[in-house]
């Protein structure tokens, strides 16, 4: 017997191990999903065959009837889930039945907190498939064929779910999957007709292969009992909540019910079939560049894929749910999938309908939700797509002054309603947190003038404030840039601009001293208009980047320089009073130099040399409290 043939003992990937530990004690209320994912796996793989048999139609092998059989003996205390799908070989059981072949695994693991209820929220977002078998059975036995192969090309796979598995290739005339369950003492109740045809009615009626259980009463054979019919081609008012909500849970691999859905039949020149569904809680892997998108492509009634990009742009990855066409050949592949005509129309009009779903949803109250799901998300929308830029952006929320709250939800269209007359400007600040916003001497101006301002605090937002210079005819306005508030300051500045012209020639000013101690450090040194209670800040020339945008490329390692900034004094303050009365140069240098790194250090930015900062400033209290004795 060659090697790959005989029984050998295998050990699980240690993330299965700890899935299955994880599964198994989280999962106990809801046993019965066990049956809906193996169903869903089975009918995954009667739509794969038929994928694959569009190009050799030999795979049917003389049979195209894809179906699911369930079966049980009581008396065994099994239960088996057969289908006539696509199959698997040796090598393919021991990737996908061994493995976790999932991109983000890892971090999944690594979030999770032993905290069994908290975990089994998590489960859910990860999705365990076919491991939830372990769920009701002490035992696994897995019997497959790969369409195509061999009748010695079977194999059988075998597991009691603690950390080991065998493997061996049998004889298997059928292609397809038969997983038979062996049933836990505390489990036998699902090896019952009545209990598993109700669960076969909950959960594959939106499946659209038949799912047969055997006849009931004394009659032999099986008989179909679900619907069959692919749920999205039936008409809306056929279907009831639940019924979309279990076909979610089939297409999303989520356990949790979804946050709303739009179905569609788009009819015409072009017709085609959408359902799509918000989560209501991000998966474990929305931040992972590589993750499947989770919309299926159905053409002609056979599912085509499920991973191609081009179904549905990135900022919407987090959706799930279908694109049924008959429009698009058969063999339309994933290359094609990126510069088909058709395909960027169905594309186009699904964007659209998602939008106009979540302006639907942004009317109530489960946009909250959805926002701090997915908010980040979306924003990308705003430098991906150009194309329906505005409605994004009226879809963004932020936390602003007016709340002071983290998680307050200002649309921009709200803050153009609250504008106070002759205000042309939408006034934001980016930081790397919240405090840091909230709390920042950009911002002591505009609250004393009671101007709202928009705090950002998403490393995002650089790149979407960089994206949306306007919003409904109104600029969008960085408060850490100088020129931010010339326009509303129209009033009062001719009386500053007097004082600007008299600290300009004194030689002996604060400014000048301060000035000509941080020579080489800033651009300028100049009198704030915009201060009250901080001595110092910094801003940003007029197209000058960001300091938070510089120090967030910095921190993606590339060669930006930090460029140097206006440092803008409020010489009505004490610290600075003081600075002016000091006669020795030394001190002022130390001075100008706390108060440059203090404007540094408010505004969430890193000293070059703290430790420098640390010295001067015990060196300067210890002077000032040596004077007071
Ligand atoms: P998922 O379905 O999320 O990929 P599962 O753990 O349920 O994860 O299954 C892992 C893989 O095993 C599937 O992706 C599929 O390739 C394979 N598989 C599971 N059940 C079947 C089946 N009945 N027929 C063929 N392949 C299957």
């Amino acid at each position: 017997m060659s090697l790959d043939t005989a029984k050998e003992q295998r050990g699980f990937e240690s993330e299965v191990s700890q899935l299955l530990d994880l599964v198994i004690n989280s999962l106990y209320s809801n046993r019965e999903i066990f049956l809906r994912e193996l169903v869903s796996n089975a009918a995954d793989a009667a739509d794969k065959l038929r994928f694959a048999a569009l190009s050799d139609d030999s795979l049917y092998e003389g049979d195209s009837e894809l179906g699911v059989e369930i079966d049980f003996n009581a008396e065994l205390k099994t239960i088996t889930v057969r289908d006539n799908g696509i199959g698997m070989s040796r090598d393919e059981v021991n990737s996908n039945l061994g493995t976790i072949a999932k991109s983000g695994t890892r971090e999944f693991f690594g979030a999770l907190s032993g905290d069994a209820k908290k975990d089994s929220q998590l489960i859910g977002q990860f999705g365990v498939g076919f491991y939830a078998a372990f769920i009701v059975a002490e035992r696994v036995v897995v019997t497959s064929r790969k369409a195509g192969a061999g009748a010695e090309e079977g194999v059988r796979w075998e597991s009691e779910g603690k950390g080991e598995y065998s493997v061996e290739t049998v004889r298997r005339d059928k292609r397809g999957t038969e997983i038979v369950l062996h049933l836990k003492e505390d489990a036998t109740e699902f090896a019952n007709g009545y209990q598993l045809r109700e669960l076969c009615k909950r959960y594959s009626d939106h499946i659209s292969v038949p799912v047969k259980l055997p006849q009931t009463g004394d009659e032999e054979g099986y008989e179909v009992v679900n619907q069959a019919t692919a749920m999205w081609r039936r008409s809306k008012n056929e279907l009831s909540d639940d019924d979309y909500r279990e076909f979610y849970k089939h297409v999303s691999h989520d356990f949790g019910d979804p946050l709303a859905w739009t179905h569609s039949k788009v009819e015409g020149k072009l017709e085609y079939t959408t359902l799509f569904y918000l989560p209501a809680q991000p998966g474990f892997d929305l931040w992972d560049r590589d993750a499947k998108q989770g919309i299926k492509l159905y053409v002609q009634r056979v599912f085509i894929m499920d991973d191609a990009e081009a179904l549905l742009p990135r900022y919407l990855r987090f959706v799930r749910g279908v694109i049924d066409t008959n429009d698009l050949p058969l063999n339309v592949s994933r290359e094609m999938v990126q510069q088909n005509k058709t395909l960027e129309t169905i594309r186009a009009g699904s964007v659209k309908r998602i939008l106009g779903e979540l302006e639907t949803l942004a009317k109530g109250e489960n946009y909250e939700k959805f926002w701090s799901a997915f908010g980040r998300v979306l924003k990308e929308g705003v430098i991906e797509d150009s194309t329906n830029k505005e409605r994004i952006a009226k879809l963004l929320r932020f936390s602003t002054t007016l709340a002071d709250d983290p998680d307050a939800n200002v649309g921009l269209t709200d803050y153009i309603s609250r504008m106070k007359e002759g205000e042309d400007s939408i006034y934001y600040i980016v930081t790397d947190s919240f405090a840091t916003a909230c709390n920042s001497p950009h911002l002591e101006y505009f609250r004393s003038e009671g101007i709202e301002v928009l705090l950002m605090h998403d490393p995002v937002d650089e790149w979407l404030v960089s994206n949306l210079a306007e919003f409904d005819g109104k600029l969008l306005k960085s408060i850490t840039h100088v020129d931010a508030v010339e326009k509303s300051d129209e009033g009062s500045a001719e009386d500053a601009q007097t004082d600007d012209k008299a600290d300009d020639s004194d030689e002996d000013s604060v400014i000048a001293r301060v000035k000509s101690a941080l020579a080489g450090q800033v651009e300028d040194v100049c009198e704030s208009k915009r201060l009250t209670t901080s001595p110092a800040r910094l801003v940003s020339a007029g197209e000058q980047m960001s300091a938070n945008l510089e120090r967030l490329l910095q921190a993606t390692g590339q060669d930006v320089p930090s460029s140097k900034r206006i440092l803008e004094l409020n010489v009505g303050h004490p610290l600075v009073q003081m600075v002016a009365g000091l006669e020795d140069g030394e001190q002022i240098g130390t001075w100008s130099n706390l108060l440059y790194d203090q404007s540094i250090l408010a505004e969430g930015g890193k000293l070059e040399d703290p430790a420098g900062f640390v010295k001067r400033m015990n060196e300067a209290v210890v002077a000032l409290a040596r004077q007071g004795d």
